[in-house]
């Protein structure tokens, strides 16, 4: 697992405060609970710290999606123990700590704080309790109550950018993921809720704010609005309408789920950013079917055919896993037709691998490691093609970069991301330009990102 982000929080000038430091793995989810755990914590005098051995409290907040997730945490927490200082405190929070609970105590004893997917709004008083006590502490209450805490604006992490959960959970069940036993049921948000939020936001300057969702499309179905569901597209309407945020971007879309009328909202609310996340999984529907995914490969074509037939250019990513039980060479030969007709912005491609609990992991899994590597190898290859070819549409256009501070590579550029969730690093002769949306022009495709100039007096596109 690579950390998404090590340090969650902000410093302040109390003295003698007790110092936290959370190491963040996964999704954008995470990310989000990581921020809201870090507001917790300074809330019960908690300072920030990014050096891991002057920390009091150390929290992994890990991911159950990649390969091994239980192993990989503790063989983390084994580092740690070697660095940190004597008396911290090591917790491990997020879907590890859910799925297993007690277990990663009774494997690594040095841990003393559990904390579930749903206990994060509970952590200043579980941390309270483990340290009044010799005790751990573990909390992986069910994950089906709504957990939706607000975070105000001055609690988050960044300063332009903000994740906000319009669902939780998922009721798909499909046979080789862990999400529905680490996050519960789908619950959905009230959308007064989230209209409130985002316009807390937009007060307090935020530019783009991500709404996340294990399957964003399919909110709204476990509420009604006087009477009525509100459905994805017209939250996201509501949203572009009335929140007063430049830039609103979603994932993760479902393709059973996702239909016409998202593209619709996209086509005419300029707010709604023109980047969709659908990942496919694979191309062969015998395998689809066994995955439980709920469609065919046609149908999937089907709503790609509805993203790049729209009025505006709307990027398109995705995930495939390749492997998967009883996945013949057929079977990748479709998933290969199916990248290669479905033209991706990017492609993120796994190895299957089995995760406890899930049906799948009862399987036999049939396709050797080396086959694996190969299918995975070659995707690559045919994905980096489709990638190089597709992104030069940019070359030479102007595009509205959100800049998000200096690019990591170079000091002397500046680095944020487009609305179709592009990076983008560029050169500017101005002083600082973080958190404003600037144009530029774009100078050069790498095979990840794109560099450009910073333009003062063109009109940008919402590409
Ligand atoms: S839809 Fe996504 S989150 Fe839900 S079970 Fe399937 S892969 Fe997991």
């Amino acid at each position: 697992m690579e950390p998404v982000a090590s340090i969650v929080g902000a410093p302040t000038s109390r003295a003698r405060a007790k110092k936290y430091f959370i190491e963040t793995f996964g999704c954008q989810m995470n990310v989000l609970d990581s921020e809201r755990a870090g507001a917790q914590l300074r809330r019960c005098g908690y300072q920030w710290t990014s050096d891991i051995e002057e920390a009091d409290l150390i929290l992994l907040n890990t991911c159950a999606v990649r390969e091994r997730p239980a192993e990989k945490a503790l063989v983390r927490v084994s580092e740690i123990r070697r660095r940190k200082k004597p008396g911290a405190i090591i917790g491990i929070m997020g879907c590890v700590a859910q799925a297993e609970g007690r277990r990663l105590i009774e494997r690594a004893p040095d841990v003393r704080l559990i904390v579930g997917t749903q206990a994060v709004g509970h952590l200043a008083a579980l941390v309270t309790k483990v340290e009044g006590s010799d005790e751990a502490v573990v909390d992986v209450r069910a994950p089906n109550r709504p957990a939706f805490d607000r975070l105000a604006p001055e609690e988050r992490r960044q300063r332009h950018v903000a994740y906000v959960t319009i669902i939780e959970g998922c009721d798909k069940f499909c046979t080789f993921c862990i999400v529905p036993f680490t996050r519960g049921r789908e619950r959905s948000r009230a959308p007064e809720e989230i209209l409130a939020e985002l316009q807390a936001l937009a007060a307090a300057g935020y530019k783009e704010v991500h709404l996340l969702g294990q399957n964003v499309n399919s909110y709204g179905r476990s509420r009604r609005i006087e009477g009525r569901r509100m459905g994805f597209a017209e939250l996201l309407e509501l949203l572009a309408a009335r929140s007063g945020i430049p830039r609103i971007k979603f994932t993760t879309s479902h393709p059973r789920d996702f239909d016409e009328r998202i593209v619709r909202a996209i086509e005419r609310w300029p707010q709604l950013c023109p980047w969709v996340h659908l990942p496919p999984q694979s191309g062969s529907d015998r395998v689809l079917a066994a995955m439980n995914r709920g469609y065919t490969a046609e149908e999937y074509l089907q709503k790609v055919a509805l993203i790049h037939g729209a009025s505006r250019d709307i990027s398109l990513t995705g995930d495939v896993i390749v492997g998967f039980p009883g996945e013949t060479d057929e079977d990748f030969r479709q998933t290969v037709r199916l990248v290669e007709q479905a033209q991706f912005d990017g492609l993120y491609i796994f190895k299957y691998s089995p995760r406890p609990r899930t049906v799948a992991a009862r399987w036999v899994d049939t396709v050797p490691e080396t086959v694996k590597t190969e299918r995975l190898m070659e995707l690559v290859e045919i994905q980096r093609e489709v990638q190089r070819r597709r992104w030069q549409r940019y070359l030479g256009k102007t595009i509205d970069v959100l800049v998000e501070g200096r690019s990591a590579k170079s000091e002397k550029h500046w680095s944020g991301h487009t609305p179709c969730h592009k990076v983008v690093n560029f050169e500017s002769s101005m002083e600082n330009l973080e958190g404003l949306i600037v144009k530029v022009e774009v100078t050069k495709i790498n095979p990840h990102s794109l560099f450009g100039r910073h333009v003062e007096s063109r009109e940008g596109s919402t590409m």
